[in-house]
C-alpha cells in the first residue's frame, strides 16, 4: 500500500514552540514548574507532562511556587496578572500568532470597538482573545449567531486561528454585504489554512485518510471533517491502536494527517504500524522481508555487518592488505555498543521508536549477555592484533559504557553535567570518534605500514560518513529525545541548520575522496566512493522532501549506507583496483 504523510502533519510552530519551552525549562530549570491549564490538546503529550513532574494548574492559587508556563493558546490578560500576583516566575510561551490577534483586538477596543470572534466559546484561545476585548467581545460560532448581534456602529471581525477557513469566509462575505464599516482581520493561521488545504488536495488521490489528533482538538476535528466531505474512508485516531487493519485491507493508497498538537512520534508510531501491518508479504528464503529487515535492525546485526563494512572500505583506501581482522573487531565493538547504547535509551526510544523500546524492554538481559560477549571476543581479536589495539578498544569500550554513568559524584557537585551523556552533542561526538578509531585507525596501527599519509583522511572519511548517519537519526529522533533532556545536534542547531551541515559535509566527502586518490594519498578507490556520500546526500533529500518517511525501510537505507561503503570496495578491488 502507497502511504503518504501530509507535509504539515503535526506540530505548528506556535505548539512546537510551547512544548519545547516546557521541557526545556523542566531541564534547565530549579523547583517546580506547571502549565496553566493543558498545554495543548494531546492526551501524549499530557501524559508524558505528569510524568516529568509537570501538572497543569486549571486554577489560579492566592500563593503559588516555582515556574508556570503559559500554553501557546494565550489567556486572558487578568489571568497573566493574577499568576505574577501569586507569586509564580511566569514564561509566556502564547504563540506569537495568537498575540498577533490579542493586540488587534485590545487595540481596537481602546477605541470602543465591539469584537466579533469566529471561534469555538469554550476554547482556550478564544476564552484569552475575549479578554483583550474588555468587555466588547461576541463569540460566534454559527452564522445565525453572527445575524442575531446588534448592528454595532464601529466593530471589528476576527477569527480563532484554527477556525474552518470556509465558515470565515462565509460570515465575512456576511459582514461585507450588511455591515460594510465593520473591519475584518484575516487572523487564520497561515498554518491551519496550509493544513486544511493539504488535506483536502491529498484525499484527491488516495482511498482513504488517517486523522492523528486528540479527539478533543477542534483542528484535528476540522481535518477530519474536511476528510469525510471529500467522500473518502476517514478515521480519526489518537494512538496507532485505534487502528483497524481489516478495513485497511484492500486499500491501495492512504494518506495521513495529523493536527497541530500531535507529536512526531505520535505520527511515526501510526505510520509504522500501518507500514508493518499492510506490508505485503514478499519473501527471502520463506522468510518475510519485512520482518527480516525488522530483525537485522533491531539486533543491531546490519549496523554492525555496515562497521565491518566501512571498515574494509577504509582499509582499501589506505592499500592495507591485512583487513580481516580489524573488520571483525569493528564489526564485534560496534554491535556491543550499540545494544549497551539501546538498552540505556530505552526511555527515549519509547518516544521515537516504541517497539524498539519493548524489544529492548523484553529482551534486556539476553542481549546485555549478548553484548557482553561480542565486546569480550573483540577484544580478545584486538589482542590478537598486539597490546596497543587492545589498549585502544578498552578505553573506547569503557568510555562507551561509563557513557550514562555520572563521572563526579553528586557529593561534589551538584550541577547538571556530571556525566558524559549530559555533554551537549556528547552521543554524537562520542560514536563518530569510535567508529572512525575502529573503522579507520586501527586497519593502519595493526598493519606494517602503520600510521600513514592516508590514516588522516581515511579516519576523516569514516568520522564524516558516520557522523552524518548518526545525525541523520537524531534529526528523526529530536522530539523524543527532546523529552528526555538527550541535547543532540538538531537539537543545539535546529533542524535546518543540520541538514544544511550535514549536506555540506556529505559534497565535501564526495570531492575530497577522488582528489585525495588523484594525488595519490588514497589508491584508486576514491574515484568510484564518492558515489557513497553522494547517496547519502539523495536520501537526505528525499527525506526532506517526504519521498520516504520515517520507518523501517528509510532506517534500512540509511543503515544500508554503510554495507554499500564495502560493496563499492569489494567491486573496485575485484575488477578495477
Ligand atoms: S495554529 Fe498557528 S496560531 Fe495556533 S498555535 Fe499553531 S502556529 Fe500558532
Amino acid at each position: 500500500m502507497k502511504i503518504v504523510i501530509a507535509r504539515t502533519a503535526g506540530f505548528c510552530m506556535g505548539v512546537r514552540r510551547a512544548v519545547d519551552t516546557v521541557l526545556d525549562a523542566s531541564n534547565d530549570q530549579k523547583g517546580p514548574i506547571c502549565t496553566y491549564g493543558p498545554l495543548i490538546h494531546n492526551p501524549q503529550v499530557l501524559d508524558l507532562l505528569k510524568e516529568k513532574g509537570i501538572p497543569a494548574i486549571a486554577t489560579i492559587p492566592e500563593k503559588g511556587k516555582g515556574t508556570v508556563v503559559i500554553r501557546a493558546h494565550g489567556v486572558p490578560p487578568e489571568a497573566k496578572e493574577a499568576l505574577k500576583e501569586a507569586n509564580f516566575a511566569v514564561i509566556d510561551s502564547t504563540c506569537p500568532r495568537v498575540i498577533k490577534v490579542q493586540r488587534i483586538i485590545h487595540r481596537y477596543a481602546k477605541k470602543g470597538h465591539h469584537a466579533i470572534i469566529i471561534g469555538d466559546r469554550d476554547h482556550p484561545e478564544v476564552i484569552g482573545l475575549n479578554g483583550y476585548a474588555y468587555g466588547l467581545g461576541h463569540v460566534v460560532e454559527t452564522l445565525s449567531e453572527a445575524k442575531a448581534l446588534p448592528d454595532f456602529e464601529n466593530a471589528i471581525l476576527v477569527a480563532q486561528t484554527t477556525q474552518s477557513v470556509k465558515f470565515f469566509t462565509e460570515v465575512k462575505t456576511w459582514v461585507a454585504e450588511t455591515h460594510p464599516h465593520y473591519l475584518t482581520f484575516d487572523t487564520i493561521c497561515d498554518s491551519t489554512e496550509k493544513r486544511q488545504a493539504d488535506i483536502l488536495a491529498i484525499a484527491q488521490t488516495v482511498d482513504a485518510v488517517v486523522v492523528v489528533g486528540g479527539k478533543s482538538s477542534g483542528n484535528t476535528q476540522r481535518l477530519a471533517e474536511l476528510a469525510r466531505e471529500s467522500g473518502k474512508l476517514t478515521f480519526h485516531i489518537e494512538d496507532s491502536d485505534e487502528l483497524d487493519f481489516d478495513q485497511l485491507k484492500g486499500l491501495k493508497s492512504l494518506a495521513i494527517t495529523a493536527g497541530a498538537s500531535t507529536p512526531n512520534w505520535i505520527i511515526n508510531k501510526v505510520y509504522r504500524a500501518i507500514e508493518s501491518g499492510t506490508a505485503s508479504e514478499k519473501r527471502l528464503f520463506g522468510i518475510p522481508v519485512s520482518a527480516l529487515k525488522m530483525a537485522l535492525l533491531r539486533s543491531n546485526a546490519y549496523l554492525a555487518l555496515g562497521a565491518a563494512f566501512l571498515s574494509y572500505a577504509c582499509s582499501m583506501l589506505q592499500g592495507i592488505d591485512n583487513w580481516l581482522v580489524p573488520a571483525a573487531v569493528a564489526m564485534l565493538y560496534v554491535l556491543s555498543m550499540h545494544i549497551f547504547n539501546h538498552l540505556t535509551a530505552i526511555s527515549a526510544d519509547r518516544y521515537n521508536d516504541p517497539e524498539r523500546a519493548d524489544f529492548y524492554d523484553r529482551n534486556k538481559w539476553a542481549l546485555a549477555a549478548f553484548a557482553f560477549t561480542g565486546g569480550g571476543v573483540g577484544l580478545l581479536l584486538a589482542y590478537s592484533l598486539g597490546l596497543f589495539p587492545f589498549l585502544v578498544l578498552l578505553i573506547m569500550s569503557l568510555a562507551g559504557l561509563s557513557y550514562n554513568a555520572p563521572i563526579i559524584p553528586r557529593y561534589f557537585f551538584q550541577g547538571k553535567y556530571r556525566c558524559l551523556r549530559d555533554i551537549p552533542g556528547s552521543k554524537t561526538i562520542l560514536i563518530t570518534a569510535a567508529w572512525a578509531t575502529v573503522t579507520a585507525l586501527l586497519p593502519a596501527l595493526t598493519s606494517s605500514q602503520g600510521f600513514a599519509l592516508s590514516t588522516l583522511p581515511a579516519l576523516a572519511l569514516a568520522a564524516g560518513m558516520v557522523f552524518s548517519r548518526t545525525v541523520f537519526f537524531d534529526i528523526l529522533d529530536m522530539q523524543g529525545d527532546r523529552i528526555v533532556g538527550q541535547e543532540t545536534f538538531p537539537i543545539i542547531l535546529g533542524d535546518d541548520k543540520t541538514v544544511r551541515l550535514l549536506k555540506n559535509l556529505l559534497i565535501t566527502l564526495a570531492v575530497m575522496l577522488p582528489l585525495f586518490s588523484a594525488f595519490g594519498i588514497f589508491t584508486g578507490l576514491g574515484f568510484v566512493l564518492w558515489v557513497n556520500p553522494v547517496m547519502m546526500f539523495i536520501l537526505l533529500i528525499a527525506y526532506q522532501k517526504r519521498f520516504v518517511l520515517a520507518g523501517v525501510q528509510l532506517e534500512f537505507l540509511v543503515e544500508s549506507h554503510l554495507v554499500c561503503s564495502g560493496i563499492i570496495a569489494l567491486f573496485w578491488s575485484l575488477f578495477l583496483g
